[in-house]
């Protein structure tokens, strides 16, 4: 299928409209599952360009896009914020507070670049609804909620998604990254790790410092549990197989001659084969409940914290997709590039109907950027600045070809 990308082409106006948007949602993020000015937001722009949307996922919002026979097509850009200061400087600079699930206020910072998702999300579907005479079928856009704690997709497909849309054949996403902006990078294949968080309460019993014969002390045994779990992948995970286990926090006592109750720690399990992944997980599983006997503790309490899925690029849809990218933005603006060890929740929107995602990183800095900052502020940073051009262009026509690529007429 051959596409015309040139009757998609960005007008002066487009472009003020959408550096516009851009500014404004960068001024005024929210916190993850707290997006609810954002979903007004996209919910009014939505229904303005006449899609049917609707909420989803309490904080997520579906736009569905119909234009006549052919194929359903999903696009997905997520739409959160995190607690942390911006420091960048740039004139539209976040001052926007939130809080925490425990009360804390904290500031918040578009600090991962969703506010470029939103925007190319967002002009992609206004182009697309003024250009009906250049495809055909239907686009599901998903504004998804919550992906820094892996709660957003979850709730999307919890929340009914695929009963009440048309289920689309295919899923696209992206997410900007500090490369080099007019470019993209894609993996075929594994494209981000599985990520698992885990709350382990160590349960010990309290006595007197003096007394060790009272107590089970849950720190010196917490601390066999942080030292054992190190053998997990040196000697547990195949040599060629890879895994990251780390323990984040570790907290317990509050004074030096008592023997407390309980130890907490919270640690982070990363994994790109499923097969790793269960076996790392049954492992700590097991050592967990081994060193608490060994102490003769009770079982410690582990509870889950953040569950991230596999972020599966489809060979074949990928390489598809490659192709595509190659003819639109050059064959130098496309890297193939290996899987990181980062997380994404985005892989559960497809996985939950058994059809084929790919996702892709575009760039967000120009060449003289990159040779001017040493280090380079990326996505988490308070200096994360992403240029606005190309940056924004290179993400509406990214998107734009991966959905043509399917629908052009
Ligand atoms: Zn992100
Ligand atoms: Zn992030």
């Amino acid at each position: 299928m051959s596409i015309e990308t040139t009757e998609l082409e960005l007008s002066g106006d487009h472009m003020t409209a959408m550096h516009d948007l851009y500014r404004y949602l960068h001024a005024n993020p929210e916190l993850s599952m707290q997006e609810n000015r954002t979903a007004e937001f996209i919910l009014k722009e939505l229904t303005a360009l006449g899609l049917e949307a609707f909420v989803c996922g309490g904080t997520g919002v579906v736009g569905v896009l119909r234009n006549g026979d052919g194929p359903v097509v999903g696009f997905r850009a997520d739409t959160d914020g995190l607690p942390m200061q911006e420091d960048t400087g740039l004139d539209y600079a976040s001052t926007a507070t939130g809080r925490l699930a425990d009360g804390t206020e904290v500031p918040v910072m578009h600090g991962c670049g969703h506010d470029t998702h939103i925007t190319a999300a967002l002009t992609v579907a206004r182009l697309l609804s003024e250009a009906p005479e250049s495809w055909s079928g239907t686009v599901v856009f998903l504004f998804q909620p919550g992906e820094e704690t892996a709660a957003g997709a979850k709730a999307m497909v919890d929340d009914g998604l695929w009963d009440r849309t048309p289920k689309p054949e295919v899923i696209y996403g992206q997410h900007v990254w500090p490369g080099l902006a007019g470019t993209v990078n894609i993996s075929r294949g594994t494209a981000m790790a599985m990520a698992d968080s885990w709350r382990i309460t160590v349960k010990g019993r309290q006595s007197h410092g003096s007394q060790p014969e009272q107590s089970i002390d849950p720190i010196v045994l917490g601390a066999h549990m942080v030292v054992r779990i190190q053998t997990i992948v040196s000697r547990e995970v195949h040599p060629m197989k890879s895994a990251v286990v780390t323990i984040g926090t570790f907290h317990a006592g509050l004074k030096e001659n008592i023997i407390p109750a309980t130890a907490e720690f919270t640690l982070n399990v990363r994994t790109f084969d499923p097969e790793v992944r269960e076996r790392v997980l049954g492992s700590l599983r097991r050592i967990l409940k081994a060193e608490a006997d060994a102490s003769g503790a009770p079982e410690p309490e582990i509870e889950e914290i953040s569950s991230f899925p596999r972020c599966y690029n489809d060979p074949e849809t990928a390489d598809a997709l490659i192709s595509e990218f190659q003819r639109v933005l050059g064959e130098d603006a496309v890297n193939e590039v290996p899987p990181v060890m980062g997380s994404e929740d985005f892989g559960l929107l497809a996985e939950a109907i058994g059809v084929p995602s790919v996702y892709w990183m575009f760039g967000a800095f120009t060449q003289e950027t990159l040779d001017s900052a040493d280090p380079l502020p990326g996505n988490h940073s308070p200096y994360f600045a992403p240029d606005i051009e190309p940056t924004l262009t290179t993400g509406v026509r990214a998107a734009m070809t991966s959905l043509l690529s399917r629908l052009a007429r």
